[in-house]
């Protein structure tokens, strides 16, 4: 397996689905050019831009794909290709997102190679946190976790909304397993809980790029709306059972 192979496993993706994501982006004409780009895009190790993990226009209405086209072909690629250029020819250049994010965190002079790093991370996991006709019941081993740390799956879900609306400025709410037990945890900029040994499970993008064109200043029904018929409970419960 190579570790492109692996980098696209972490994130539940086959390039079967890449192509497939990728050829239907192209067939949109409403779509800036970077996400066709991504099609192109050769195998260059870890460090390359993953596919979106469906159609562009699969998260309607509630995420329109003149977001996801913007917030993946424009933000998410600018930060992959910042790593790319920010590691060249140092100790970072070849290694997995997860490796070179952790390895930085809290590093002064490598601010950017974190930052950048970590979003990239951040914005693979985000994608798969999502799915179209998401929302419903997690899977049963995700929902006995979350009885037994939250009490119900209503009040996870609360924890969440609060997290990610009262998170102040640019960042991510998070649920993760932190010890025997899983948390609900809100990040700032680029930061990711990762570097606290905690186990990210599922996240939610709440910077203003994520949903201003959709909703503008009404981050609350962004997630409310994420929450109820978008999030990934699969995703979280794979992740639960190799955390
Ligand atoms: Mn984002």
């Amino acid at each position: 397996m190579t570790k492109q192979d692996d980098e696209r496993e972490t994130i539940g993706l086959t390039r079967r689905q890449f192509l497939g994501a990728a050829a239907v982006a192209v067939a949109s004409a409403t779509l800036p050019g970077a996400i066709a780009a991504a099609a192109d895009t050769p195998a260059a190790g870890a460090l390359a831009l993953p596919p979106l993990p469906y159609p562009a226009n699969a998260l309607e209405p509630i995420i329109s794909a003149n977001t996801i086209g913007f917030h993946y072909g424009k933000h998410h690629k600018g930060y992959v290709d910042n790593v790319v250029k920010l590691t060249a020819g140092t100790e970072f250049a070849s290694q997995p997102l997860e490796k070179i994010l952790t390895a930085t965190a809290g590093v002064a002079d490598k601010a950017a190679i974190f930052n950048n790093s970590s979003q990239a991370w951040n914005h693979a996991f985000y994608w798969n946190s999502l799915r179209p006709k998401g929302g419903g019941a997690p899977p049963d081993a995700l929902k006995k976790a979350i009885d037994a740390s939250f009490g119900s799956l209503d009040a996870c879900k609360t924890e969440l909304s609060a997290a990610a609306t009262s998170q102040f400025g640019s960042g991510w709410a998070w649920l993760v397993k932190a010890g025997d037990k899983l948390k609900v945890v809100k990040t700032s900029n680029a930061d990711n809980p990762l570097t606290q040994g905690m186990h990210p499970l599922l996240t939610l993008d709440v910077w203003e790029h994520a949903y201003y064109l959709d909703y503008q200043n009404r981050r609350a029904d962004y997630v409310a709306a994420i929450l109820a018929d978008l999030v990934n409970w699969d995703f979280a419960a794979a992740n639960l059972a190799k955390s």
